[in-house]
């Protein structure tokens, strides 16, 4: 499976984003038999409406940039997924992340800030997270990722 098709499975996922202020999209692949094995998009808890926070007011004043306050990240369920269903094939698989944008288009991913994915990848003993940067893909092991996420907020 090429890189390219990873994400494009992952736009897919990301045009079905139902979060009002971020259409990301994220699958899981097995790195040796290339199974999707989790997907994921963004979107308020189990999809529960009266759970939607994307059109709330807050006071973002000390609140680092991956938290908006709303909407569980596409990341987060696609992990979910796996760990329900095939937990064992988790440290052989890449995560495929994509944003699209509001005509469904790919976006460049820049560098990784979402520290709370970044945790959670590394927890859950996932082996690669995959962006989409510069025209092609940047693939991390989760422990660099988790370094990279940290390392956007460490002031010069
Ligand atoms: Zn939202
Ligand atoms: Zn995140």
């Amino acid at each position: 499976m090429k890189a390219k098709d990873c994400f494009e499975l992952a736009a897919e996922q990301a045009r079905k984003a139902t979060c009002k202020r971020a259409r990301c999209g994220s699958v899981i692949i097995t790195d040796d038999t290339h199974e999707v094995i989790g997907v994921g998009h963004n979107g308020p808890p189990l999809g529960d409406e009266s759970q939607r926070t994307c059109e709330a007011e807050w006071d973002l004043g000390i609140k680092p940039k991956y938290d908006k306050t709303c909407c569980i990240h596409a990341e987060w369920r696609a992990i979910f997924d796996v760990l329900k269903t095939n937990a064992d094939k988790i440290s052989r698989a890449t995560l495929w992340f994509m944003r699209v944008d509001e005509n469904g288009e790919w976006t460049d991913a820049g560098e990784p800030f979402c520290t709370v994915c970044s945790r959670l990848a590394l927890e859950s003993g996932l082996a690669n997270f995959a962006l989409w940067v510069d025209g092609k893909p940047k693939i991390y092991t989760t422990a660099d990722y988790n370094k990279a996420s940290y390392a956007y907020y460490k002031k010069a």
